[in-house]
């Protein structure tokens, strides 16, 4: 089969088996993917769409929701008083000399040279090389010097699973630890009300969490230190940040719960997980990143199930539309030549794996497994 038509339809056809109208010819080849690939993605998105169940407007709906309320939540990242108080939390000294440790090792950074200027980073000092290894000190120790990881939450009474119920009233004592939101989980057994404030105050208190409070205070603090971050949200529940990097100009993935930089395919190969969105949120605007994170973007078309592709960028062009608003012309020209860069990089590169990627570490064995995060479950 050299025809790469035929090789399209093939896969083409596969994809319309696994919608369960008929038996699945075959399994889909690499060679298939590569041709499928070559032949533009674009097509064959639109035909999974055709050939695929149109999304449920509540489906729909739920994701716009998602957008909105991700895009609303980054705005506290950038208050001056948390940034402050952030700051006093981050000590200095020791980033420099984890930097320092991380260049004298064999995992040297190629883009580390200059001397550390004191915080907070006065931009005309800063090298673009001086962010990158700020980003990996930061990232190396942030867990668990700072934040350590908290199993998914448990019931106090009989240590039984719970769920979420909800948001609760903050009680005065929340509320003189600095959390305006408390999360309301039930026991499944017992049926006791575990309360679970979450909030950036709080957490620069408590310390502990999971993804998604390690996702949310990191934010802040790549802010804090300088740097530009983003907050990136994934639909199969894992949450993580990105910062941006002048010298590799582009978005660069960090993961404070797994101390990672620079990992994009370390949830699609490392932990074996089957991903469909991957939105980034920054105070720039709000970008579809799946195609960073995802090897064989083409393979995972349709998992992308929830939402028009159309409906979906949409939404997205108008809050990045909405938050640049006002800003001047140079400013704007700034963010479309990283918009640019970052498009460089999402559709220009093929993802390589070169790298040994770790299995996931934060969470236990077992929920690791249940949500088919243990690295086991790649095909
Ligand atoms: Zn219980």
């Amino acid at each position: 089969m050299s025809d790469p038509l035929h090789e399209v339809l093939e896969v083409l056809l596969a994809l319309y088996a696994s919608k369960g109208r008929f038996p699945r010819p075959n399994a889909v080849t690499q060679q298939q993917r590569n041709a499928v690939r070559q032949a533009g993605p674009i097509i064959v998105r639109r035909l999974v769409e055709i050939l695929g169940d149109a999304p449920s407007r509540a489906q729909s709906n739920a994701l716009l929701e998602t957008i909105r309320s991700s895009n609303e939540g980054i705005n506290k990242y950038t208050d001056e008083n948390l940034l402050a108080l952030a700051r006093s939390e981050i000590p200095v000294e020791e980033l420099k000399k984890t930097a320092d440790d991380i260049q004298a090792s064999d995992k040297r950074l190629p883009c580390y040279e200059g001397e550390w200027p004191t915080l907070p980073l006065p931009r005309d000092k800063l090298t673009n090389q001086l962010l990158d290894a700020l980003a990996e000190a930061l990232v190396k120790w942030f867990k668990p010097n700072y934040f350590t990881w908290r199993d998914p939450i448990r019931c106090t009474a009989c240590q039984g699973e719970t769920q979420s119920i909800g948001m609760g009233q903050p009680t005065p004592d929340d509320l003189q630890g600095g959390a305006g939101r408390v999360e309301l989980h039930q026991c499944k057994t017992c049926r006791t009300v575990v309360r679970f404030p979450r909030d950036l105050k709080y957490l620069m208190r408590s310390r502990t969490g999971r993804c998604g409070e390690f996702a949310n205070l990191f934010a802040l603090f790549i802010n804090a230190v300088g740097l530009r971050g983003r907050y990136v949200w994934n639909a199969e529940d894992h949450v993580w940040n990105e910062y941006y990097s002048p010298g590799m100009d582009r978005w660069v993935h960090l993961d404070s719960c797994e101390n990672a930089r620079d990992q994009h395919l370390l949830y699609d190969v490392g932990w074996g997980k089957k991903q469909s969105y991957i939105l980034a949120f920054g105070p720039d605007g709000a970008q579809d990143v799946s195609r960073a994170y995802i090897k064989d973007f083409a393979a995972a078309l349709p998992r992308r199930n929830r939402i028009s592709e159309g409906e979906l960028e949409k939404a997205l062009a108008d809050v990045t539309r909405a938050r640049r608003a006002g800003l001047s012309a140079e400013r704007l020209a700034a963010l479309a030549r990283e918009d640019e860069g970052e498009r460089r990089f999402i559709y220009g590169e093929q993802l390589e794996d070169t790298e040994d990627l770790p299995a996931r570490q934060s969470g236990t064995a077992e929920w690791k497994a249940a949500r088919g995060e243990d690295g086991k479950h790649s095909s």
